[in-house]
């Protein structure tokens, strides 16, 4: 092992890596690497030449663990879980790679001898964004831990040709620009032939019997080909190197031959091929929002039935044993009701390819699949007409409506004559196939993703289920991986805490309490406070460039970033920075600390009212940071595009975590797990998993505000809240809803009306005024509590302290040992 002159990473480095012996052999192969694959020498190589070599180089080093990964787990049986998932929101991966394998210091040590700059390099990897936010991350994150500890599990998704939309602002609006992330050929993925299967859609079933057994024949049916893309995901420090497997959507080759066979059928090949294509086209930019289209059905459909045949062909290649026992060898997790599909598309392999009864297929696919369920929002409730579900799935259909009856009729049997209840929980109803039923049913475990949001599920939107089905029902508290939240982002937080308590932190999140005792420690308070000013720094240095906006690195940095949706209230946090705008120009002289309202979010681009608020943010920040009379004691910053990347920028420089939701809307969060553990301090509802934290680290250590879920929910049920009466008897609200339309921002008039009528006229289905003066009082806790510093500073380590919890290796040993019944496998 070699002294490392990288402080950052110095106290990371648990034992030399065995991919370079040293920093010679890095250079030398570094050199070589860039000869080969670019054919450039040194000086004449660019930042991308030099990502793309040290990315092929980790990757080529990675392949040797990769492969007995593979063969080990075929050749022990071991069982192992398929984590299906729409979305994942991958991020960048060279410097995770690195970090998991160790070689953080022996090559940034090299680089730098070459005269190169890690950072910079690291910058040229363009995020794969395959997802919307915090559903697509837990997938990423989920795929660390699962390799960190480990197990023996793997992800299934689609390699869309776009991810998630670029956001640029022009003039204060939202606009989007498609997220083209393969320019440059992807250095962490394989491309699979071999392994390709064939997808069908369309066509009609015939119904045979064929010596006395029901036969059915699809007929006339397009062939898609689906073809794997694989992705390494290394565990840290160990051998294990799972699989992301990506699959994307060509035309199939008999399909090839036939339509190109003469020039005259040339064009309609054109055409067929880019309709194939289509399915792996781009990622839907809805989040927490159906989308009832029938590409997205395809896509839905495409990665189940592509997964599913590519998980079982491996099977049957590797062991003479019967489907019967799948469900010792595998687990399906269905992620959302996105994939929910896997239950018919198994019971369909079983019974017409496999040759087994109703029966027993039915008994192994509800022993192998699990479903999570993320949100309680109806509009996000996937439903689909059973006319276009039929045309594009004919016998998947068949399938579902045969499930759907058999399930009414089991239901009659315990509850004759209760009409309400069965067409409540019946799958398909008022000709619609609602997903979730699905899931529920085809699926031996169903979890909600925080406490109060299972409690939720099972007492009130899934109460019918939960009756019927009690023993399915469990949480899964939501989680973060450490290694790129707080190792990765925060090197220098993270040398600070092993010096104070050691390094058993790394693998064991939860002995981070171990800082509690240093929370008044005055030296380790002192480090705490540098290592976050010189991210504020880094990050003022960021706003600069990207906004020329100048930010003071001593204001509190209050920060709001994740999706732009109603229930997250960005809105309450636009009309507090209103509020305080207001103050300060009756008297500029007002004692305050200043403050930097930090905000990223992208909205849904066919979501009006969502990009009505990024406008109102925009307008807010161009008059406050350009009024002088206010002494720059406020400033408001957007930053466009907010991603993994960013996050991991932001995230290290905050003070204040904004965790603001209306109660009982937000199933769990993760953003607000990422600022904890960087010891930020939440000011949040009583919402998802903020009550956890809340539980954590005791009421002193967060500030919590507003309505509860409970209060919420008896609002909706039976009413009794008025928007306008908070609007007449609150001067504040009324100036700050007053502003919306006088063209306060220079705007003109009608530009906020919608959002003053969906707060006066819709009477404000959020309850943003109704919180509005409780989130105004916790503010002004925040301040006074900001001015005594130590007092700050123990808040924030009694915060770290306490986030090993909602490291993502906790959720994950829980999945594995309650759902999925799979153990640490050890890779020789
Ligand atoms: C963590 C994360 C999210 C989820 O944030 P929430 O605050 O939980 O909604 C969304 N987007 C990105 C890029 C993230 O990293």
């Amino acid at each position: 092992m070699r002294v490392s002159n990288n402080e950052n990473h110095e106290a990371l480095k648990i034992e030399g890596s065995n991919i370079f012996a040293d920093k010679q052999t890095f250079m030398k192969e570094f050199v070589q690497t860039l000869a080969t694959n670019s054919s450039k020498a040194l000086d004449e190589a660019s930042s991308i030449d030099f990502y793309n070599t040290l990315g092929t180089m980790i990757r080529s080093h990675v392949s040797k663990n990769w492969i007995s990964t593979n063969k080990q787990y075929n050749q022990s049986g071991e069982k192992q879980v398929y984590y299906f998932s729409m979305e994942f929101l991958m991020g960048r991966l060279l410097q995770s790679n690195m970090l998991n394998l160790n070689i953080l210091s022996v090559v940034n040590e090299g680089l730098e001898e070459l005269g190169i700059n890690f950072a910079s390099i690291s910058e040229e990897e363009h995020d794969a964004g395959l997802g919307n936010g915090g559903l697509g991350r837990l997938a990423a994150c989920f795929l660390d831990s699962i390799a960190s500890l480990q197990l023996p599990g793997h992800g299934c998704g689609i390699r869309y040709k776009y991810g998630l939309f670029e956001q640029k602002l022009i003039d204060g609006y939202q606009v989007e620009l498609p997220d083209y992330w393969l320019k440059e050929d992807y250095v962490w993925e394989v491309r699979r032939s071999d392994r390709s299967v064939n997808v069908r859609f369309g066509g009609y079933v015939e119904t045979k019997v064929v010596d006395g057994d029901i036969l059915f024949d699809h007929k006339n049916y397009e062939t898609v080909l689906a073809v794997p893309y694989d992705v390494p995901v290394v565990g840290f420090e160990n051998k294990t190197v799972n699989t992301l497997r990506l699959w994307s959507a060509e035309p199939s080759n008999s399909e090839q031959d036939f339509h190109s066979s003469n020039r005259e059928n040339y064009y309609k090949f054109l055409n067929y091929k880019r309709s194939i294509e289509s399915i792996s086209e781009f990622l839907y930019p809805d989040d927490s929002h159906f989308e009832g289209k029938k590409l997205r059905l395809k896509q839905q459909y495409f990665l189940v039935s592509a997964g599913l045949q590519s998980i079982l062909n491996s099977y049957k290649r590797r062991s003479n044993q019967s489907l019967q026992d799948l469900h010792d060898k595998a687990t399906f997790h269905i992620n959302d009701t996105h994939p929910a599909l896997i239950v018919p598309e198994l019971m369909r392999i079983l019974m017409d390819d496999e040759g087994f009864g109703w029966d027993e297929a039915w008994e192994i696919t509800t022993k192998t699949c699990a479903y999570t369920n993320h949100t309680t929002l109806v509009e996000a409730l996937e439903k689909w007409p059973v006319s276009l579900f039929q045309e594009l799935l004919p016998r998947i259909y068949m399938i579902v409506e045969e499930i759907n009856e058999r399930f009414c009729r089991e239901l009659w049997a315990k509850h004759p004559g209760e009409y309400d209840r069965i067409s409540d929980l019946a799958i398909i109803a008022h000709n619609q196939i609602r997903m979730a039923h699905l899931a529920i049913v085809g699926s031996f475990s169903v979890n909600g993703v925080a406490k109060l949001h299972t409690e939720i599920l099972k007492q009130r939107e899934m109460n019918n289920f939960y009756t019927v089905f009690p023993e399915k029902f469990n949480n899964k508290t939501n989680g973060i991986t450490h290694r790129r939240w707080l190792m990765n982002s925060n090197p220098k937080l993270s040398s600070y805490i092993t010096e104070a308590i050691g390094q058993r932190w790394i693998k064991q999140p939860r002995d981070l309490i171990g800082l509690v005792k240093y929370a008044k420690d005055a030296a380790f308070q002192e480090k705490i406070a540098k290592v976050k000013l010189d991210n504020k720094l880094i990050l003022a240095d960021y706003i600069k460039n990207k906004t020329g906006i100048i930010v003071d690195e001593h204001s509190i940095f209050d920060v709001q970033v994740k999706r732009l949706h109603a229930y997250k209230r960005q809105l309450l946090n636009v009309f507090h920075i209103m509020e305080l705008y207001n103050l300060l120009r009756e008297n500029p002289n007002i004692d305050m600390v200043p403050r930097t309202f930090i905000f990223g979010a992208k909205a849904a681009p066919s979501y009006t009212f969502a990009k009505k608020i990024i406008k109102l943010i925009n307008t807010v920040a161009n008059v406050v940071n350009n009024d002088p009379y206010i002494q720059g004691k406020l400033k408001v910053v957007f930053l466009e595009n907010y991603s993994v990347s960013m996050a991991e920028k932001i995230i290290p420089a905050a003070d204040v975590s904004e965790q603001i939701s209306t109660a009982s809307k937000e199933a769990s969060g993760t953003g607000n797990m990422k600022f904890m553990m960087n010891g930020a301090l939440t000011i949040g509802t009583l919402d998802g998993a903020n009550v956890e934290i809340h539980d954590m680290v005791g009421n002193e250590n967060i500030f919590i505000f507003g309505l509860t879920s409970e209060q919420v929910l008896n609002y909706y049920n039976y009413g009794g809240y008025v928007a306008r009466d908070i609007y007449n008897c609150d001067p504040r609200v009324r100036t700050v809803l007053d502003q919306l339309l006088d063209g306060f921002c220079g705007n003109d008039k009608v530009e906020f009306k919608d959002i003053y009528y969906q707060i006066l006229s819709n009477n404000d289905e959020y309850f943003v005024l109704k919180d509005f003066d409780s989130y105004v009082e916790a503010h002004q806790k925040v301040d006074l509590n900001y001015r005594d510093q130590k007092e700050w500073l123990k808040k924030s380590i009694i915060n770290i302290a306490h986030s090993g919890k909602f490291s993502s290796d906790r959720t994950i040993s829980e999945y594995a040992t309650e759902i999925w019944g799979i153990r640490p496998f050890l890779v020789e």
